[in-house]
């Protein structure tokens, strides 16, 4: 039983634990090029969370992870077979009413460990900080935490080298040969402005992507994954630290 995981842990113990931080973890269910599984996003923030935790946890953080959110924003995936898409108002509703509950008994400090691109909680939070101006509400994508040239030879942002390696050093039972994967070759549009990043459009992914990856995740392995994981979560980890300790009252210098 590992007391910062809500799952796993128990009225006794919650009754009289200090709360400092909470951790909303979210995915996303869909299709990850054809050798990783469609909770992939799912199984990232599970175990990214539970480590980074057990780092703060350990460094003396009074932290507490929620269940991940199985289900994550995947509206440019309409053709694609069981993707399942929450819409950003859907997220809303449920960060919410979370977010209701902490408010409610004291607990005034909440980060959301995104792990899935399609998730946006930025405008959510501005909506929701008026609404619960108690609170301190942040967001974190993991994959964005370290510079991923450092760790990966190819880039990509979904099922690419990143995402295979971690899945083969956590869930190896999970992830095809690599021989069984695309190359995920992505198209990009046509309109050079999308590619410099200074315009924005969702990605029809069912066009962009034979495979559904974006990402040529063949140089993958569990090593690099391995090496990656424990890069990120120590990071994160001391992230939960920071916060833990933070005066939400004084957070400018
Ligand atoms: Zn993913």
């Amino acid at each position: 039983m590992r007391p910062y995981i809500l799952a796993e842990t128990n009225w006794k113990h919650i009754r009289d634990a200090k709360v400092d931080l909470v951790v909303l973890p979210w995915g996303a269910t869909e299709a990850h090029n054809y050798h990783l599984p469609y909770g992939t996003d799912v199984i990232e923030a599970d175990f990214i969370a539970a480590e980074s935790a057990r780092v703060a946890w350990e460094k003396g953080a009074k932290v507490v992870v929620l269940p991940t959110i199985p289900f994550g924003v995947n509206t440019g995936q309409a053709d694609i077979k069981l993707d399942i898409n929450l819409n950003p108002s859907t997220q809303f509703a449920i960060l919410s009413d979370i977010i209701d509950v902490l408010n409610r008994q004291g607990i005034y400090k909440l980060i959301i460990l995104n792990s899935h691109g399609g998730n946006d909680f930025k405008t959510m939070i501005r909506e929701l900080g008026l609404r619960f101006p108690k609170m301190f509400i942040c967001s974190c994508n993991w994959f964005q935490s370290l510079n991923k040239a450092l760790y990966f030879e190819k880039d990509g942002d979904h099922a690419d080298e990143m995402e295979t390696s971690l899945l083969q050093f956590l869930k190896p039972e999970l992830v095809l040969a690599l021989s069984e994967a695309g190359d995920g070759r992505e198209k990009k549009m046509k309109i050079k402005a999308f590619s410099e990043k200074w315009v924005w459009a969702e990605r029809k992914w069912s066009q962009i992507s034979a495979d559904t990856g974006v990402g040529d995740p063949r140089a993958a392995t569990k090593e690099k994954g391995e090496k990656y994981f424990k890069a990120v979560t120590e990071k994160i980890g001391d992230l939960f630290v920071d916060l833990s300790l933070a005066d939400i009252n004084d957070l400018y210098e």
